[in-house]
């Protein structure tokens, strides 16, 4: 069985549609994708849709934008009931966050002698709900001031950069209790990745998993091995489950080739029935996994 979790289309920061990543997902040979774009959950419908053409497993889930003290933090949440009001509501806010970025990022390129426009980056975004500095790196590209994504990060676009600007994120410890409510489970993304937030070592893990928390992504490519072991203690020691994904991005980001990381059969399985023992005390009417 093969099984990647965290993935992303055009709906937010990849370059896939819904159906051509869950198409890329069954060329693949994947037997369960999760797809879990940034703050929202509009890809849902067409990714169920294809998933339910092709017979491939379908996990829905959102890459959430949160905030442990002034860091951030990426938070994946499985199956929860995307009409929950106080999800919607968070999210609406962290995407409005999004939208009221882009016009900072962009003056501050403009202060720095580089022709760029808000509508230049909202064209590049097209359908996108949750614009992110991607698109705006997608645009400093196609004008010839950066030769790729990771040049555009960089060079401006990461904090401590000259175009960096911050944006609202939702509480990491109130978001993993607004999940379990709206019936679904939540995983750390990429926890000792790039941003890794001071607060997230084994103590604040266990915190976290007291107040509802199930899972850390331990197999991620912005671990290093040496990361990927010391997670896996962690995770063994607070006997939570361990996710490995891809984090897909289409054409966006290199190296995260779908399947590149995947998760063991038994976790996920672990994973699922957290979902539905969350679903069944949430008394929410859950999406549940699509098979
Ligand atoms: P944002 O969502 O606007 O805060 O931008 C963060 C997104 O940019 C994340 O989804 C990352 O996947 C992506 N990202 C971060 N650093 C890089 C990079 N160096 N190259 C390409 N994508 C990146
Ligand atoms: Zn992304
Ligand atoms: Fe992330
Ligand atoms: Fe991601």
């Amino acid at each position: 069985m093969k099984i990647d979790l965290h993935t992303h289309s055009r709906v937010s920061d990849g370059t896939d549609t819904p159906e051509e990543l869950v198409r890329s997902a069954y060329e693949q040979g994947l037997d369960v994708l999760g797809i879990t774009d940034h703050d929202t959950t509009e890809g849902w419908e067409e990714a169920a849709e294809t998933a339910t053409d092709f017979g491939l497993t379908l996990v829905r889930g959102i890459e959430i934008s949160t905030k442990l003290g002034r860091e951030s933090v990426h938070l994946l949440a499985y199956l929860p009931d995307p009409t929950y009001p106080p999800l919607v509501e968070a999210l609406e806010r962290i995407l409005d966050g999004r939208d009221d970025r882009v016009p900072k990022i962009v003056g501050a390129l403009n202060g720095l002698g580089i022709d760029i426009t808000v509508d230049a980056v909202k064209t590049m975004a097209g359908e996108a709900a949750a614009t992110g500095r991607p698109h705006v790196a997608d645009v400093l590209v196609a004008n010839g001031v950066v030769a790729n994504r990771d040049e555009a990060f960089s060079e401006y676009l990461s904090p401590g950069r000259p175009a960096y600007v911050e944006r609202y994120a939702a509480g990491l410890e109130d978001t993993i209790g607004l999940v379990r409510d709206a019936g679904g489970v939540t995983v750390l993304a990429h926890p000792w990745g790039r941003h890794a937030a001071e607060g997230l070592d084994e103590a604040g893990i266990a915190r976290l998993v007291e107040i509802g928390l199930t899972g850390i992504e331990v197999d991620h490519q912005d671990h290093a091995p040496e990361v990927r072991d010391e997670l896996r203690d962690i995770a063994g020691n607070l006997g939570i489950v361990v996710t490995g994904s891809s984090d897909y991005h289409g054409l966006g980001k290199t190296n995260h080739d779908l399947a590149c990381n995947t998760t063991d059969p038994d976790e996920y399985a672990r994973l699922v029935e957290a979902a539905s023992q969350a679903a069944e005390a949430s008394g929410r009417n859950v999406p549940g996994v699509l098979a």
